[in-house]
């Protein structure tokens, strides 16, 4: 009688101890997405107060990063040299407070169905988490973060790490919109998403026009062209099938500057007074543009944006005195 009270004692503290370490690990799960990567919700990046916000103030800058690709240096080995120039970036960010910072897509070298996905998602978000947290961090998804054919569980799989795959917000009076440039691409694995996207943006840069914006930005991980506006398909355009009709579309809103990534090295070229600005990567290079970022200075009339090399970047940035009264 005694032995089995202390057998059942015994078996309560197991388990009492192996509930514990489930509510543990649930925790721990729970935690490991950051709300920091999941900011994009609802269409919107909730980091930015979309009144206060459609007001222009004064000029700014922000960052715009592309291509950390976690995993590419080594082919999904390890990703070592990209911790190390992620770790530089985020000294650059902390440094210099940029008003946001941007990753334009592929995050990680791997895609959300390979075996080391997870592995590269929580090192970048754990990289990324130094970057002060009052600097808002805005992630695009790239073709390998959902695939170079995209569908549904595809883009639910990065959602789940990264919130939004399309979404708007406004800063200091700009309207900038993100797109899944993926599904332009290569609409066949989820057409219903590039239809929902589209009936959107159309709908984004009307209010766009509506609420005066002072630029309207968009950025997407593939550059809709590099330099020609017409020039042939190829790996690293975005199909003239699809390209020519939303370039219409853009130039009819005045939209004043596309940004992206995807080459791993910059590109630019021009579509009536739309810039398509294609930036280097923070990862590994594909040409001889080294490893950096861009850095875009918004003004009322005009923006200024350069790249620069990770080990050469300014001290500070002067920003232009504001145009208007206070
Ligand atoms: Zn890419």
């Amino acid at each position: 009688m005694r032995a089995q009270t202390y057998l059942k004692s015994i078996l309560f503290i197991v388990a009492t101890i192996t509930l514990m370490a489930n509510a543990t690990a649930e925790d721990e799960l729970s935690s490991k997405v950051e709300p920091r990567f999941t900011q994009a919700a609802n269409r919107t990046f909730k980091a930015f107060n979309p009144e206060q916000e459609q007001t222009w103030q004064r000029p700014f800058f922000f960052m715009q990063l592309a291509d950390t690709q976690y995993g590419m240096f080594s082919g999904n080995k390890g990703f070592d040299q990209e911790v190390a120039l992620v770790e530089q970036a985020v000294k650059h960010i902390n440094r210099l407070r940029p008003r946001f910072v941007i990753v334009c897509g592929d995050l990680t070298n791997a895609t959300p169905n390979h075996a080391r996905y997870q592995a590269q998602v929580s090192q970048f978000q754990q990289d990324f988490s130094n970057v002060d947290p009052e600097i808002p961090l805005v992630c695009v998804c790239g073709n390998h973060d959902i695939g170079n054919r995209p569908t549904r569980e595809s883009i639910a799989s990065y959602q789940q790490n990264f919130g939004d795959d399309y979404f708007s917000f406004w800063v200091g009076g700009v309207c900038n919109v993100v797109l899944n440039s993926s599904v332009l691409k290569d609409p066949s694995g989820a057409p219903e998403v590039l239809a929902a996207q589209q009936t959107w943006l159309d709908a984004q840069l009307q209010n766009a026009k509506a609420a005066k914006a002072k630029h309207i930005l968009l950025f997407q991980h593939h550059p809709l062209f590099l330099s020609q506006e017409d020039e042939p398909d190829e790996y690293f355009n975005i199909p003239l099938v699809r390209r020519t009709p939303l370039l219409e579309q853009l130039k009819q809103a005045d939209v004043r500057a596309m940004f992206a990534g995807h080459y791993h090295r910059n590109a630019y070229g021009r579509a009536g007074a739309m810039e398509m600005i294609t930036t280097g990567p923070v990862g590994r290079p594909l040409g001889k543009d080294p490893s950096g970022f861009r850095i875009v200075i918004v003004d009322e009339t005009k923006i200024q944006h350069q790249y620069w090399a990770m080990d050469n970047v300014p001290e500070k940035i002067e920003l232009p005195e504001s145009s208007v009264a206070p």
